[in-house]
């Protein structure tokens, strides 16, 4: 065999195994007309080849962002240098249906995308040429494990039964709220609050009675609550609230706001009617706190105070200082 025979036979392997491997393949003259379009391309697009062959791609497909590409064939042919583009920045440059579909996933498919220069004989960029790869498993995969840590990483910072923050996240929040409280100083105060004789609505109506009026409290608390203060469930029965900008006055309002909220309107439990209430503690940041472990315990000594005059009452901190002094 001759030698331009053995060319040809090779080049011919060469197309062949361009045609059918599992990468998209296109290549595109100076005027970005389509010169080359595989069979992945036709497979996907349900273009093909030959309907398309010196066609502008523009023309073609004309959704492509025409801007974007014409900058990146551009900037391929001046540095003769490859570029990429990757799904992260740019899930799909051709819209091809995904293969795939999984539920919840998008509909197209995923890709990766090298622009490759092709130089001629005379040293100078004369096509580009674009490798499709379907990424759509990968990025299936990524997104989905994004999804579940994102909704690990709530599950981890909220109480289940209500939804609330839980205690640990509560307190960094409150730690962080201190913080930011000793440099700046400002207003800022917390509401602490326990259900008054919880464990007889247990004992007298079940334990999946309680929950529920767990949770129809939380309700009425989010309802009261502005958007920046922040609820935590402290404890089993026992509450938390930080609420910024707020001073000793208003954070008396809010808790009595609360108290009637609670005690004013029975919880409707398994068709029954219930009556309950709370017993509420409050306490201004002042300079005078060393930590804000202190600032809930003075929080928390008001709460108990509340329950030692007889439940169902607020008690600002301040008045454990009068009470003190008399
Ligand atoms: P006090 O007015 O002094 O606060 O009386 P109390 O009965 O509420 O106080 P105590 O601390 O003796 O009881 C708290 C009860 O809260 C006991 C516990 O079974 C109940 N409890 C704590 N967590 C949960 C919960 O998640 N669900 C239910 N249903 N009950 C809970
Ligand atoms: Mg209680
Ligand atoms: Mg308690």
């Amino acid at each position: 065999m001759t030698d331009s025979a053995t060319d040809m036979r090779e080049f011919h392997w060469l197309m062949d195994m361009l045609a059918t491997i599992e990468v998209g393949l296109v290549l595109l003259d100076e005027e970005h007309r389509i010169q080359v379009w595989n069979a992945f391309m036709e497979h996907h697009s349900g273009r093909s080849a030959s309907s398309l062959h010196g066609q502008s791609l523009f023309n073609a497909f004309p959704e492509l962002p025409r801007e974007w590409l014409e900058r990146k064939t551009a900037m391929v042919r001046q540095l003769n240098t490859r570029a990429f583009s990757c799904w992260e920045q740019r899930p799909y440059l051709f819209p091809f249906p995904n293969g795939r579909p999984i539920t919840g996933t998008e509909p197209w498919m995923y890709q990766n995308i090298t622009f490759c220069p092709l130089t001629g004989s005379d040293g100078q960029v004369s096509h580009v040429c674009l490798l499709v790869y379907d990424v759509s498993d990968a990025a299936t995969n990524r997104r989905q494990l994004e999804q579940a840590n994102a909704q690990l990483s709530h599950l981890s910072r909220t109480d289940q039964l209500t939804g609330l923050l839980n205690r640990g996240t509560w307190e960094a929040l409150l730690a962080h709220e201190y913080e930011r409280h000793s440099r700046y100083q400002g207003k800022g105060s917390l509401v602490m609050f326990d259900i008054d004789h919880f464990k007889q609505v247990n004992d007298n109506y079940g334990h999946q009675a309680g929950d529920e009026i767990l949770r129809e409290l939380s309700r009425r608390v989010l309802d009261l609550l502005r958007q920046s203060d922040i609820a935590g469930r402290y404890g089993g029965e026992e509450f938390a609230l930080i609420l910024p900008e707020t001073d000793a006055g208003g954070a008396a309002v809010f808790a009595e706001r609360l108290r009637q909220a609670v005690a004013d309107t029975p919880f409707t439990v398994a068709k029954q009617q219930l009556s309950c209430s709370i017993s509420l503690g409050t306490c201004p940041w002042s300079e005078d706190l060393p930590d804000y472990a202190c600032w809930l315990a003075r929080a928390d000594q008001a709460l108990y105070a509340s329950k030692h005059q007889g439940r169902n009452r607020c008690t600002p901190w301040s008045s454990l200082l009068d009470q003190s002094r008399d």
